[in-house]
């Protein structure tokens, strides 16, 4: 994420941005219990909030999810990017594409349990959205190979569309998507824009709404940050 998520929030007209805070919740009943143990394990209980944040993608929703603790502890990293590979091995990919920063993170380790190649994709700004690029010098590893995406979460698919559409712009032929967290509901509309089926190893249930139609914009509840609300 990065990717679906943004770091700094997109302002909304009439709320004020950038209150530090959401609430903490310590479980999240979708997440699966294992998922929950380890990521407490691993980081403590901050690793879903509730209140109204801004996403990369330009949509306002009401989880955030620190990501960053899922690469605290690499033995459960490598765990579920193995399990996440053995869903992904029917595609039988040659080469699998993660955008920086946490999709490249998830995306190696299920590259080397399939015995595929690695690349990752940069992001660069733009007045559009999220533009991811696979480096001048990777793209040729991409041309008539069969190429997966590997993410670490897909909210609103923002950044898997980007990535989609450098793959297919360096000639790989797209298999499959994928990610470790993804938003429950987001693979049907993303599967259905990018023709290929799109895969997860944890479906979480939250909510995201494009800023005109934010419920909490329109009760006026300010934006939380997700930084700087540690302790
Ligand atoms: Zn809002």
């Amino acid at each position: 994420m990065p990717h679906g998520y943004a770091a700094t929030p997109v302002g909304c007209p009439g709320v004020p941005p950038g209150r530090p805070g959401g609430r903490v919740r310590r479980y999240y009943p979708n997440v699966t219990r294992q998922l929950e143990q380890d990521t407490a394990a691993a980081g403590g209980p901050h690793f879903v909030r509730f209140g109204h944040f801004a996403y990369e993608s330009g949509d306002h929703g009401d989880t955030w999810l620190s990501l960053e603790l899922l690469f605290v502890d690499p033995q459960w990293l490598q765990r579920s990017a193995g399990l996440l590979a053995e869903r992904l091995r029917r595609f039988s990919p040659d080469v699998v594409c993660g955008p920086l920063v946490g999709g490249a993170l998830v995306a190696q380790p299920v590259a080397a349990a399939l015995g595929a190649r690695f690349v990752y994709a940069e992001r660069q700004v733009s007045a559009g959205g999220p533009m991811y690029f696979v480096p001048p010098v990777a793209r040729p590893t991409l041309a008539g190979r069969r190429v997966l995406i590997v993410d670490d979460v897909i909210n609103a698919g923002s950044a898997t569309r980007a990535c989609a559409k450098d793959i297919r712009d360096a000639g790989g032929e797209l298999v499959a998507a994928a990610s470790l967290i993804l938003r429950n509901g987001a693979d049907l509309a993303l599967s259905e824009r990018l023709g290929v089926a799109v895969e997860c190893l944890h479906s979480v249930r939250w909510n995201i709404w494009p800023p005109a139609e934010c419920p909490l914009c329109q009760k006026r509840q300010p934006l939380d940050s997700p930084t700087g609300v540690e302790g």
